[in-house]
């Protein structure tokens, strides 16, 4: 019998709360301790402060599953939706920390056990990856555990070593993949390959050892620590014997409520129902966790993503709100692990159906417009104006426009309509010194919004966490 993904969440935490860790409940998606960071994106965003050694907890080994979203801001993976088999604007990430208890050694052996034994994956499906200097965690994988040197791989910096910042606690991954076969494309990690879904990253190891300082040099950590995560719907897809985290149990039920939500007989293999089956998991936990949809900063990336799963149910044919009408399905699925969402469930649907409303009363105008503006193109590129008439007036992010004309295999002109943007701007800003009562338009900024956090100390933090 194969492991659901919420038997598969409770494993893992009963496993390690076996070996002496504290299970966690997950934080929630807004940061609570740092002002910096957009949304919650990895487990060890809630114990920053316990890895700096500002803070203290009566436990020195915790594990989590961690609610976890990546969208908005520079780095996001909103993009990849429905276009891989393994990325998700939501996800949880499983992981295990130790707080200046064990180190290397022992996560290593914790996590190869768990995947070979525990739950039994076969040595030979696992892909290794090493920071290339890291010569204590090679050891360890290959002649402590006996991992063959055929599936293992050194890596330089940018992909296996992380830092919390440019000064501060940093130190060398180790990556496990999962190979699933031939017959997908992509190469091992390490090569230009890599970027296809056959070998999966399932779980990353972080070692924080060295403390660095302002000039670059790196001192040992007095008490080194383990940052640990692996995608939980990419395990589960694994562990059920299916490719796509889309196939796994939890995703086809939302995606035969999405399929059933939208009317009508679907392919169920239509990317639409994986991208609306994705934003229901990030938009209702973003509700869950205080955001509400608005033209700025945490409230824009939410509207972005309803509008987005909004537009793809019209593509599929919808007649009438729909995306709401998902909510019990999710509460079904994860509102035992999450109780705040049994618990909001309703003030899921009423904000939700709130914004669908809003959006659908334009949505179709704005298709229109941009149907007539895409027949009548010279080239492949859809012009600035176009994209900020579409944004504008019909309250189209420019993503949604984008990921409109990446079907098409078209191009948006993003230069002309940041210059349209501009222009708006000006407008409103003279408007205003007129005191004409109009409002400056502060709404307008927000497709830039969050990307200051590249300009705090937590810049490796976040370049970490997102990187791919
Ligand atoms: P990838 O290279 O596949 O984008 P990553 O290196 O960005 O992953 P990490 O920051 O190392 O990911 O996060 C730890 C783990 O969380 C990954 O090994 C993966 O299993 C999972 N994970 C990361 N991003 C996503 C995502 N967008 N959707 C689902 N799972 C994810
Ligand atoms: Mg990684
Ligand atoms: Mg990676
Ligand atoms: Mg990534």
């Amino acid at each position: 019998k194969t492991l659901s993904t919420n038997e598969l969440r409770q494993r893992f935490l009963d496993y390690f709360r076996e070996r002496g860790h504290a299970i966690v409940p997950s934080s929630p998606l807004v940061p609570q301790n740092d002002p910096t960071l957009l949304f919650t994106n990895a487990g060890m965003v809630q114990f920053k402060d316990v890895f700096l050694g500002r803070e203290k907890r009566d436990y020195s080994r915790a594990t989590t599953s961690q609610r976890c979203v990546r969208a908005g801001g520079k780095h996001n993976d909103l993009e990849n939706v429905g276009y891989t088999a393994r990325h998700h604007t939501f996800f949880e990430m499983l992981g295990n920390f130790s707080f200046g208890d064990y180190f290397k050694r022992e996560a290593i052996q914790y996590a190869w056990d768990f995947l070979t034994k525990e739950v039994g994956l076969a040595e030979d499906r696992l892909w290794v990856t090493v920071y290339e200097e890291d010569d204590e965690a090679a050891d360890i994988w290959l002649k402590e555990l006996g991992v063959s040197p055929e599936r293992f791989s050194r890596i330089g910096e940018a992909d296996n070593f992380w830092s919390m910042g440019d000064t501060g606690p940093c130190g060398p991954c180790s990556e496990i993949f999962y190979d699933h076969g031939p017959e997908v494309a992509g190469g091992p990690p390490g090569t230009p390959e890599e970027d296809g879904d056959r070998y999966v990253e399932i779980w990353n190891l972080v070692f924080m050892q060295y403390d660095r300082d302002a000039d670059g040099n790196m001192k040992p950590l007095p008490a080194p620590c383990v940052d640990t995560g692996m995608g939980l719907e990419r395990i589960a897809a694994v562990l059920q014997g299916v490719h796509s985290n889309y196939d796994t149990d939890l995703f086809q039920r939302l995606i035969r409520a999405a399929a059933e939500a939208v009317g009508g007989s679907q392919d169920l293999d239509h990317p639409s129902l994986k991208v609306i089956a994705d934003h229901i998991r990030a938009c209702s936990f973003l509700i869950v966790d205080g955001v509400i949809p608005s033209n700025e900063g945490r409230g824009y990336v939410l509207r972005r993503i309803i509008r987005r799963a909004v537009r793809h149910g019209y593509k599929l044919g919808a007649q009438d709100s729909f995306f709401h009408k998902l909510v019990p399905t999710l509460v079904a699925e994860m509102g035992e692990a999450f109780p705040e969402l049994k618990r909001k469930a309703d003030e899921v649907v009423r904000a939700l159906r709130r914004e669908e409303e809003r959006f659908s009363e334009t949505v179709a105008q704005g298709m229109k417009l941009l149907d007539e503006v895409i027949a009548d193109l010279d080239g492949d590129t859809i012009p600035g104006e176009t994209v900020f008439k579409l944004y504008d007036t019909y309250g189209f992010p420019v993503d949604l426009t984008a990921d409109i004309a990446r079907e098409r295999e078209l191009k948006v002109d993003q230069a002309g309509f940041e210059a349209a943007m501009k222009a708006q701007r000006e407008r409103a800003r003279a408007a205003s010194q007129f005191g004409s009562g109009q409002a400056a338009a502060p709404d307008l900024d927000v497709e830039t919004e969050f990307t200051g956090y590249e300009q705090t100390g937590h810049a490796a933090t976040i370049t970490h966490i997102f990187r791919d």
